[in-house]
């Protein structure tokens, strides 16, 4: 009976067109306040990955806007999302890492609270 379904004839093709041309037409422009805030970002991204790098996190977990679920983002992927954004306003790609360990990973507020710690160490010296 499967042989009754007409097929798809992009089924098997990574390369769908149509797929393809649905990413284009999201391509959007990034208002100023976007542009800052994703300027913003970034520079909190490097900060972050200067500290927690070294005590072994590979990247922060972030809720997703899109799917609602939490996905797990490489200090790579971050750093190279946000650049986009501000270099082209297209949104944010949504590929995140795959097969993360969460244990490997730690969300935006906590990265915060650990940046805060150690510059409120560092001051109190
Ligand atoms: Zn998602």
């Amino acid at each position: 009976m499967l042989e009754d379904v007409p097929r798809d004839p992009f089924a098997d093709d990574p390369n769908d067109p149509s797929s393809a041309m649905g990413e284009l037409d999201d391509a959007e422009p990034l208002t100023a306040a976007e542009r800052d805030e994703a300027i913003t970002d970034l520079a909190d991204v490097e900060v972050f990955r200067s500290l927690l790098e070294p005590q072994g996190v590979l990247g922060l977990v972030l809720d997703c806007p899109e799917c609602g679920e939490q996905h797990y983002f490489d200090w790579e992927l971050l750093r190279g999302n946000l650049r986009q954004m501000i270099e082209n306003g297209r949104p944010q790609v949504h590929e995140p890492a795959f097969h993360p360990d969460p244990a490997d990973y730690v969300s935006w507020e906590y990265a915060r609270g650990y940046v805060d710690g150690v510059i409120d160490t560092e001051e109190r010296h």
